[in-house]
């Protein structure tokens, strides 16, 4: 019998990638509802231009970083990598919308020092803070409530806040503070401080050598900031593709929506949307946590509500070309802070990341997320969400003009929300399944993390645990 993988996004083309690897031999059948393999990761060719419709850049650093660079080597990638250095416009100079206007963050030393708006205060005195304030014994909170606590409200409203617009399209008042600041909470929780637990790391913590490769060592001597792929980030999701297409053993079900899973020990029976049904040795679930639990939810109402805990957010993404120059300083781009109570999330520059031969303006404008109902709705036209995105762009960046060439994507419940105790609830969700043996896997980004780079080291780890 085979092993099942559904969903054929990024994480369902790792899990097949890695099992293939360890075993060219592994009969593997992947169940993909829609006509194309890639999820979320689309990348559209526009005149010379690539319009992202999701993910765009891609950090080489850390060991996720390091083995997202390993495998686009292995799938021989490498001569195609597209990085912006740390020393460009667009690594340099990030934004914020506040306070009716666009100003940049710190991004050196010295900038520490100086009082830049929208602080009141030069950004040290804030980092001051934290080594004389008490700690606070907790076992998970909000990233907001954290960073208040320890830097003060400026630093959540206007520094983190925003990022986790960024990252997640989430309200750091509802995100665990273990979602990107897990050593900066265990630091506080053990030595009282961040600055202290800092201190403490970098005298006596003995770092884990990380396992450099050709590519990531490259990244780091040009020192790379982020960086993409030539044709957009879909060239990773392809080449994924045609690698695992070479495998016999590999069978490929398109169009096909699984709809129930029903386990037995050790096999487990799949229902597909015309009503055939596979048996399985085991089944690798990337598909989002809320698809599976409604799968399971006859049969595992327990681990279906617990699959249910993790809450998806929609996010509508217009990509926007112009034949003037909009862009009045170059930079990454920008974004708003919740406060700003405007509903776009942040735009970003993709023609300062990534210059294109015909010197057109693109910008891409992130609208939603968390605020999504309070701001728009399912049912809005493609010609009502690029009036608001036009709209907002006049009122942040003064842009009059009329794009010559867009895009509206609406990507309905694509970005799972690690709220307080996400972590606590994903233990749970293992355990079931290790107490009732369950031949199931999990992975994608549900789970270990949301961007690119967690969604393909977490899939390998856990893919690599199966026998
Ligand atoms: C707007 C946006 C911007 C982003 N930007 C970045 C970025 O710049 N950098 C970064 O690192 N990350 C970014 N990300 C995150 C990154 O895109 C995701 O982590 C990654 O694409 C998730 O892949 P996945 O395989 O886990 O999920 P998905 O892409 O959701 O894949 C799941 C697949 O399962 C299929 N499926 C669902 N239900 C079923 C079923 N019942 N039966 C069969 N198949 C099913 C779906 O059709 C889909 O193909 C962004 C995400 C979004 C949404």
């Amino acid at each position: 019998m085979s092993k099942v993988i559904l969903g054929g996004g990024l994480s369902g083309l790792s899990a097949a990638y890695y099992l293939l690897r360890k075993n060219p031999a592994s009969c593997l059948t992947l169940i993909e509802s829609s006509n194309r393999l890639g999820g979320w990761i689309k990348s559209n060719q526009i005149e010379d231009v690539i319009f992202e419709e999701a993910a765009r850049t891609l950090r080489p650093r850390g060991e996720p970083g390091i083995n997202t660079l390993e495998l686009i080597d292995e799938l021989g990638l490498s001569n195609k990598v597209n990085p912006i250095t740390l020393d460009s416009p667009a690594a340099r100079n990030r934004m914020i919308y506040a306070n009716g206007q666009l100003v940049s963050l710190p991004s050196g030393i010295k900038d520490l020092f100086v009082r830049n708006p929208p602080f009141s205060k030069p950004l040290i005195r804030h980092f001051i803070k934290d080594l004389v304030t008490a700690r606070e014994v907790n076992k998970d909170e909000s990233i907001y409530s954290f960073t208040k606590r320890r830097f003060g409200e400026e630093v959540a409203d206007y520094l983190i806040s925003p990022l986790i617009c960024g990252i997640c399209a989430g309200d750091a008042k509802e995100i665990s503070v273990n979602f990107i600041m897990k050593d900066l909470f265990e630091y506080e929780q053990k030595y009282g401080s961040i600055g202290r637990g800092m201190m403490y790391a970098l005298l006596f913590k003995k770092k884990n050598a990380l396992n450099h490769n050709a590519l990531s060592l490259r990244a780091r001597n040009e020192k790379w900031s982020v960086y993409s792929l030539n044709g957009g980030l879909e060239t990773l999701t392809k080449t994924l593709s045609d690698k695992i297409r070479q495998h016999k053993t590999l069978e490929l079900k398109m169009n096909s929506q699984c709809k129930e899973i029903k386990f037995g020990n050790p096999s487990a029976s799949i229902t597909l949307d015309n009503g055939s049904i596979q048996n399985h040795e085991h089944v690798i679930s990337s598909i989002p946590s809320y698809q599976l639990s409604n799968l399971i939810k006859n049969s595992h109402p327990e681990l279906s509500s617990l699959l249910n805990n993790i809450k998806y957010v929609s996010v509508c993404v217009i990509n926007l070309m112009f034949d003037e120059n909009i862009i009045k300083k170059d930079g990454f781009g920008f974004l708003v802070p919740p406060k700003e109570k405007i509903p776009i999330l942040g735009v970003i520059f993709d023609s300062c990341c990534f210059p294109n031969k015909t010197n057109k303006n693109v910008v891409t404008v992130m609208m939603g997320g968390k605020w999504f109902e309070e701001y728009f709705s399912h049912e809005m036209t493609e010609e009502e969400l690029l009036t608001v995105a036009t709209k907002y762009l006049k009122l942040t960046m003064n842009v009059k003009k009329d794009p010559v060439a867009y895009k509206v994507n609406l990507l309905k419940d694509c970005i799972p929300q690690y709220k307080v105790g996400h972590n606590e609830n994903v233990h749970k969700i293992e355990d079931y399944i290790k107490k009732n043996n369950i031949p199931l896997t999990i992975c994608g980004c549900s789970y270990y993390g949301v961007g690119v780079n967690d969604v393909i080291l977490s899939t390998r780890n856990m893919v690599q645990k199966i026998q």
